[in-house]
């Protein structure tokens, strides 16, 4: 009887040519293992295909052969989602050389591109286009738009653009047993029935696998501020956030807060940032955009500042009087998370509140972590505008870093935040997704009939559970 693994090898070779079936273990290692090292998976290849055809033509040998496939684009996700198992009987699928862009029609201000071109690639290719693609990521050189949309990606632009998914018009989608869906179509407006597009965003690659989107592209920035503010607490910053959204509308495109003990991590893995206001405890990372001319942007930054310090709600600030000086502020901001990774394994929390409710929390979980864990640092940092905040901990000074990241450990810690989290009525996941690291959580906080509905569309589209196993439900 032939060997089950080599007819498979084979057939996956047919396809895509030899050459891109990687099993090599020198190959296909930085496909095995996550962004944050925590996920060490095996598989039985990774395959790269050029297009759709290739891609369907994959998925059907693989349900064919009854063989799992695990969707990969750069490999940025931080809850192990494109992580295959250690069982090593799935193939990974990887996007890198789907990456071309298949239309940018400007009167429709759309682009059609493919799944595995990176989002700083699509950036730029609207801007090219004088138009604007506004997801904006601190993983943006590597990550890809496939891998956007699968995890409904956020980051620093949310508050005045949305997620991921607002910027999506159509996908094109192969379903668990090869089929093509085409709906990538470039419509604001269709209400033809259910919106299935929407069942892939966000669902990490287990109800199917984007092979390109349509995106809707703004128009370009004209004008762009930057400004960095200390605040005595958080309650200040949430008060700062008030007075931008009253003073800038719709120009707020970013509100980041940042711990003193945040910066000061990413300072310390990155010598030579620059450290403007030393010797508070938070602060405030603000961005304004318009997409007209405004030579009077930055004065009208500076009036919110300085009305906001006249009310005691500001400590300090500082406007950013170069575009190498905005790009300075925000590497310090963007860099906390290669920090931490640098510092050594953390527990990560990537939760959402109601803004209102994030002071109460952070005084109840502060004081839960202390007891649970003396000694644990905190590095706390998000999207404040939207009610987001990367919760994370580190390991206490001297402590060994393997041992606070321990199983046991992970989950007491999940608990504690989660159980607050969904108290106040927010959510354990803002942004990264389920993928493994939070599947056992998902389960424990959703109500059974959410679950049941899940599980009903995950059947009813992967019936036999083969796309990206293990992960999310
Ligand atoms: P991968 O990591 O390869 O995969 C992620 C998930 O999507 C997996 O479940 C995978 O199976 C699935 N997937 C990938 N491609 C496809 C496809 N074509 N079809 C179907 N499923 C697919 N995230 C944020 O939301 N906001 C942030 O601000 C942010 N900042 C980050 C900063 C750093 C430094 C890093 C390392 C990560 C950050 N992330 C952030 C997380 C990560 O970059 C995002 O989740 C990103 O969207 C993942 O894209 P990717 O191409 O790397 O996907
Ligand atoms: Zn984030």
């Amino acid at each position: 009887m032939a060997d089950p693994r080599a007819t498979c090898l084979a057939r996956l070779g047919a396809v895509v040519g030899e050459p891109h079936v990687l099993t090599a273990a020198g190959d296909i290692e930085p496909y095995l293992t996550d962004w944050r090292g925590r996920y060490r998976g095996a598989a039985i290849a990774v395959v790269r295909p050029s297009g759709t055809r290739e891609v369907s033509a994959v998925v059907s040998v693989c349900a064919d052969l009854c063989v799992p496939v695990v969707p990969q684009g750069g490999n940025t996700g931080l809850v192990g989602g494109g992580t295959p198992h250690e069982r090593g009987d799935a193939v990974v699928v990887s996007f890198t050389r789907m990456n071309r862009v298949r239309a940018l029609d400007a009167d429709n201000a759309t682009m059609t591109v493919e799944a595995g071109a990176t989002l700083a690639a699509v950036q730029q290719a609207a801007s090219d286009a004088g138009l604007a693609f506004p997801l904006s990521l601190a993983s943006e050189g590597t990550c890809t738009i496939g891998g956007n949309l699968a995890t409904n990606a956020g980051g620093t632009a949310v508050l005045r653009y949305g997620n991921a998914r607002e910027s999506v018009l159509g996908v094109e989608v192969v379903l668990a047993d090869g089929g093509v869906l085409d709906l990538a179509r470039g419509l604001r407006k269709d209400n033809t029935g259910y919106d299935l597009k929407q069942l892939f965003i966000g669902s990490e690659g287990t109800l199917g696998i984007v092979t390109a989107v349509v995106l809707k592209l703004a128009s370009a920035p004209r004008s762009r501020v930057t400004a960095l503010a200390a605040v005595a607490d958080v309650g200040a910053a949430i008060a700062l956030l008030r007075h931008a959204r009253a003073a800038l509308g719709d120009r707020l495109t970013g509100f980041e807060l940042m711990s003193a003990f945040s910066l000061a991590l990413s300072r310390r893995h990155h010598p030579g940032s620059p450290e403007p206001l030393p010797g508070h405890d938070w602060y405030a990372l603000i961005q304004a955009d318009d997409s007209a001319e405004d030579p009077a942007l930055a004065a009208r930054v500076e009036a919110m500042l300085a009305a906001a310090a006249g009310l005691g709600v500001v400590a300090d600030a500082t406007i950013a009087s170069s575009l190498a000086q905005a790009r300075a502020l925000w590497a310090v901001r963007e860099n906390i998370a290669e920090a931490q990774r640098r510092e050594g394994p953390n527990l990560k929390h990537d939760i959402s509140l109601p803004v209102s409710r994030i002071p109460a929390f952070l005084d109840q979980a502060r004081r839960a972590l202390d007891a649970a864990f003396p000694g644990v640092r905190y590095v706390v940092f998000g999207h404040l505008g939207d009610g987001n905040l990367h919760y994370n901990l580190s390991a206490p000074e001297g402590a060994s870093a393997e041992a606070f990241v321990a199983a046991d450990r992970l989950e007491r810690a999940q608990r504690i935040v989660h159980d607050l989290v969904v108290g106040h009525g927010g959510s354990i996941s803002a942004e990264h997704g389920i993928g493994r690291l939070k599947r056992r959580e998902l389960a424990r906080v959703k109500s059974p009939l959410e679950i049941a509905l899940m599980r009903r569309i995950k059947d009813a589209l992967d019936p036999r559970g083969l796309l990206n196993p293990g992960k999310v439900i």
